[in-house]
């Protein structure tokens, strides 16, 4: 079985080096990002079955990180590693999408069973979800590119695809213009451009268009939305 890659983002280098040293010589590939931008950049040009985010990290914090991560992988297992120790902290790690919540300082062989038992858990479950994405009757298939509303299939573009693969991962929640911006275009939003509104059409005009059910919808003022049953 191949090592399982864990990724590090975490600004203070002595605790970030430690856990990479701990981890590397338990068997797994352990990998670091000092900061969350260096993190995200990782994160999405490499495959990762783990992240440790620390919370306070300079540009984006390890809550933000976290919801972009989970947003682009649903299946990704994140571990928060904090100082903060307060519930609401807590709460906040949770809801933006972390798996567990280490408090500093803490040992490394608690770390060690926490990551162990969650990448268990990956094996057992992250197995028969397929490489199928759906919603109502438009389905997605990520190993063939095929796109397929009821019988019909659908010829989108690369770019169309990527926009309505992003959809598709965060349906039935409303995703923001700089949102798809980032993680579509890889741009960090620019107010002057229609670029993603553009292609918000072309994707409606041949996912929705020519069938009686939409399921994309425009939040006024907030983004898009992929509905299920919408
Ligand atoms: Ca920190």
């Amino acid at each position: 079985m191949k090592n399982r890659r864990i990724l590090i983002v975490e600004d203070e280098k002595k605790i970030a080096d430690t856990l990479k040293k701990g981890l590397n010589e338990n068997g797994f590939e352990a990998e670091v990002a000092y900061e969350g931008k260096t993190g995200l950049k990782l994160f999405d040009t490499r495959s990762f079955d783990l992240i440790i985010l620390d919370i306070n990290l300079p540009g984006i914090n390890g809550y933000e990180l976290c919801k972009r991560m989970r947003a682009t992988d649903p299946q990704i297992r994140v571990i928060m590693l904090t100082s903060l120790s307060s519930l609401n902290d807590k709460m906040e790690g949770y809801d933006a999408g972390a798996d567990d919540y280490i408090v500093k300082p803490f040992e490394f062989k608690e770390l060690l069973m926490k990551i162990r038992a969650l990448l268990k858990r990956t094996l057992i479950g992250g197995i028969p979800t397929g490489n199928l994405l759906k919603a109502s009757d438009l389905e997605m298939n990520l190993d063939s590119k095929e796109v397929k509303r009821g019988e019909v299939m659908l010829n989108l573009t690369a770019k169309e695809f990527q926009l309505l693969e992003y959809l598709l991962r965060n349906k039935n929640r409303v995703v923001s213009r700089s949102d798809i911006a980032f993680h579509v275009w890889d741009i960090d939003f620019d107010t002057n451009t229609n670029v993603i509104d553009v292609y918000i059409n072309y994707v409606r005009n041949k996912v929705d268009k020519p069938f009686g059910h939409k399921l994309i919808q425009t939040h006024v003022g907030m983004g898009y939305i992929l509905k299920e049953n919408g």
